[in-house]
């Protein structure tokens, strides 16, 4: 690992403008992901500028329909918030399923976002959700946030400061996880709002997916029954040691009849 300059700043504001001294620095969230990946050289950032101690970036706030989570929130507060096991359990769930408790303890939702790994759990409800994700300079949708392996719309220096979810109906999560790491083989969330269904898969292709398929099949009839006709097809789907395409393409069905399930509490 290389020599590198370690930030405390005092407020989000100091933190940017720490980032903007030295472009070729990266915010510091959990470290989940940013500390492996410097241990392993897969990155080499001059500084590091850490926000997981900013209080401003923390924590969760219910708005008239919509639950508005910080990004620097760790997992394990969102999955036992009292606001967000309420207002939208299927969220508190999927926090609650990411990695071990150390990962929960100290990754965090903007930088789980913010590193985009095809498999991560939040990126799925995100777009399920059609949450909104706000900037120290702009605020952006999911379906325009999540670009692809890895690849995200945040522009260098950017900072996400917190995700806006509209309350749907119900909304379920299911999750087939890696053994070891609990990232997803195949992770469906699926959210009802009015006649309109939202189903997004993670952990089968570089960014997570929707089913239009699914997503209109339910619409007419929100029962897990409604997908059991229905195939997902396996072309260009992720096909590594973990599994294969074709398993992932019959994980993703079976996921998605478990969410459904799990929305309508069953
Ligand atoms: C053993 C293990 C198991 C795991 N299992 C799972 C799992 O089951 N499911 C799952 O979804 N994830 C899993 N993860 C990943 C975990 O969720 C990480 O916490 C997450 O990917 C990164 O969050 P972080 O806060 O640690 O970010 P960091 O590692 O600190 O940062 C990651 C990236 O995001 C950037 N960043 C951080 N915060 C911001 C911000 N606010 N604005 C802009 N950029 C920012 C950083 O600069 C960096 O590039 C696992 C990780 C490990 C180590």
């Amino acid at each position: 690992m290389q020599d590198l300059r370690f930030h405390r700043p005092a407020s989000a504001r100091d933190a940017l403008d720490a980032l903007r001294a030295a472009p070729e620095g990266r915010f510091l969230a959990g470290g989940q992901s940013l500390i492996p990946m410097l241990k392993l050289e897969l990155a080499a950032p001059s500084d590091l500028v850490s926000i997981a101690h900013l209080a401003e970036l923390q924590g969760v706030r219910t708005e008239k329909g919509a639950v508005v989570i910080g990004a620097a929130t760790p997992h394990a507060a969102v999955a036992e918030s009292e606001a967000v096991r309420r207002a939208l359990p299927a969220l508190a769930a999927l926090a609650g399923g990411i990695g071990d408790a150390q990962v929960r303890n100290r990754g965090t939702l903007g930088g789980s976002i913010a590193h985009a790994d095809p498999a991560a759990d939040y990126p799925a409800a995100l777009v399920a959700l059609a949450a909104r994700v706000t900037t120290d300079r702009r605020e952006l949708a999911a379906d325009e946030f999540f670009r692809g392996l890895y690849e995200t719309a945040l522009e260098p220096g950017e900072l996400i400061r917190e995700v806006r979810f509209a309350l749907p109906e119900r909304a379920g999560w299911a999750k087939f996880p890696q053994p070891a790491s609990k990232f997803a083989i195949a992770g469906v969330f699926v959210a009802r709002v009015g006649k309109g269904v939202r189903l997004a898969v993670t952990g089968v292709s570089s960014k997570p997916l929707r089913v239009r398929a699914f997503e209109d099949a339910l619409a007419r009839d929100f029962r897990p029954a409604a997908l059991e006709k229905l195939e997902f097809p396996s072309a260009g789907l992720t096909d590594n040691r973990d599994a294969s395409a074709e398993y992932r393409a019959h994980l993703v069905g079976v996921m998605a009849r478990r969410a459904v399930a799990a929305a309508l509490g069953a």
